[in-house]
C-alpha cells in the first residue's frame, strides 16, 4: 500500500495538539511507516514555499489543529485544503475555535488596547500598534491582519471530518491515523475520534438525582470521588458533552469543562448546558434562583469554553 501523505498544521492554538500526536508514544514510528509528512512545522523543516508548489490533491490527509484568528492561518488553511484530499478539523480550536475564540468576548480594539498599552508590564509611550505593512530601509515588513474574530476551521474552508479534544486524547487519535490509513472512514462531514453518546453515560460516578443549593469553583471543595460532580455543586459538562476522552479530568476528581464538544444534534452547548443544570437547582422563588445563580464565576467564559466561534452567542465582534 502507498504511504499516506500527511500534513499537521498548528493554526492558533496553545501547541497541545501537535504534542498529543507526539503523545502516542512508540507508536510514532507505526505513523512514520505508514505516512509521509509533507509539513508538519513544529517538528520538520518544510517550508510553505514547497507546500505551495504542490499540485492540488497532493496531500491524502491534513490535521489542522488551532482557530483561524489572522490573516496567515486563513491563508495556510485555503492552501492546505487546496492542496489536501481530506482536510480534518484536528482538536477544539479548530473544531469550534477553542479556547483562543473565548476573546470573541473582546472587541478587537479592546484587545489591542489591553495587550499593546495597559498591560502593567508594557512600556509603550509611543502608542505603537501592529500595522500589516511597515516600510525600512530593506524594503516592506509585512504582518499577518489580526482578525476582530476567532473562526473556526469550517468558517474559512471546507471540512472532512472534525477530531474533537482539548487536545484530543492519544489513544482516539492512534485510532484516527488507523482508520485514515486503512480508508476506513465515515461518510464526509462526521465527527471521529469520539462517542456519539454523552460523558455522563461512560461516567462511572454514582448519580441520585440529587438537587443542589450552591455550586462551588473546584478550590473551594474535595470532592467525593464516588458520587456525580455536578450533584456536588461542581459545574461538570458531562451531561453536555461527547465521551471518548476516557473521563480524563473526572478520574482526577475534576468537573469535565467540554472540550469534547456539543453531542449530536446540539447546536449550542452552552445553552444546552444552562438548560440542564436549570434542572437541577432545588430553589423554589426566584430570589433562590438568583442567589445559587450568582455562585456560578464566568458564566459565559464557562459554558463557551471551547466553543465561541461556532456558538449561538455572538460574542463582541458580530
Ligand atoms: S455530571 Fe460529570 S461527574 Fe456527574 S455523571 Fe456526568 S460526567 Fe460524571
Ligand atoms: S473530561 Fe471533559 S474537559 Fe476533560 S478531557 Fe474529557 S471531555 Fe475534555
Amino acid at each position: 500500500m502507498a504511504k499516506l501523505k500527511l500534513a499537521i498544521y498548528w493554526a492558533a492554538a496553545c501547541g497541545g495538539c501537535d504534542v498529543a500526536v507526539l503523545d502516542v508514544h512508540e507508536k510514532i514510528l507505526d505513523i512514520a511507516d505508514a505516512a509521509d509528512i509533507l509539513l508538519w512545522p513544529v517538528a520538520t523543516d518544510h517550508k510553505y514555499a514547497d507546500v505551495e508548489k504542490m499540485a492540488p490533491g497532493s496531500i491524502d490527509v491534513c490535521l489542522f489543529n488551532g482557530a483561524v484568528r489572522n490573516s496567515e492561518n486563513e491563508h495556510i488553511a485555503k492552501m492546505l485544503r487546496e492542496k489536501s484530499k481530506v482536510m480534518v478539523a484536528f482538536g477544539s480550536c479548530a473544531v469550534s475555535g477553542g479556547i483562543p475564540a473565548l476573546a470573541n468576548f473582546k472587541r478587537r480594539e479592546d484587545i489591542l488596547q489591553r495587550v499593546y498599552m495597559d498591560t502593567p508590564s508594557t512600556v509603550n509611550p509611543e502608542q505603537v500598534l501592529p500595522v500589516t505593512d511597515c516600510p525600512v530601509p530593506e524594503g516592506v515588513l509585512h504582518l499577518p491582519e489580526f482578525f476582530g474574530f476567532v473562526h473556526s476551521l469550517n468558517q474559512v474552508v471546507e471540512v472532512d471530518y472534525y477530531v474533537p479534544g482539548c487536545p484530543p486524547t492519544a489513544e482516539r487519535i492512534w485510532e484516527v491515523v488507523q482508520a485514515i490509513a486503512t480508508g476506513n472512514l465515515p461518510a464526509a462531514g462526521a465527527t471521529v475520534g469520539a462517542l456519539d453518546k454523552s460523558l455522563c453515560d461512560e461516567c462511572p460516578r454514582e448519580k441520585s438525582n440529587k438537587k443542589i443549593k450552591r455550586f462551588y469553583r473546584s478550590h473551594e471543595i474535595i470532592p467525593d470521588p464516588q458520587q456525580c460532580l455536578l450533584e456536588q455543586g461542581l459545574l461538570c459538562m458531562g451531561p453536555v458533552t461527547r465521551g471518548g476522552c476516557g473521563g480524563q479530568c473526572i478520574s482526577a476528581n475534576m468537573p469535565c469543562r467540554g472540550c469534547y464538544g456539543p453531542l449530536p444534534g446540539v447546536l449550542d452547548q452552552g445553552a444546552k448546558y444552562i438548560s440542564s443544570i436549570g434542572a437541577i437547582i432545588d430553589a423554589r422563588t426566584p430570589e433562590e434562583v438568583k442567589k445559587i445563580l450568582a455562585g456560578i464565576a464566568d458564566p459565559a467564559g464557562t459554558f463557551y469554553r471551547f466553543g465561541m466561534s461556532t456558538a449561538l452567542l455572538k460574542g463582541a465582534n458580530r
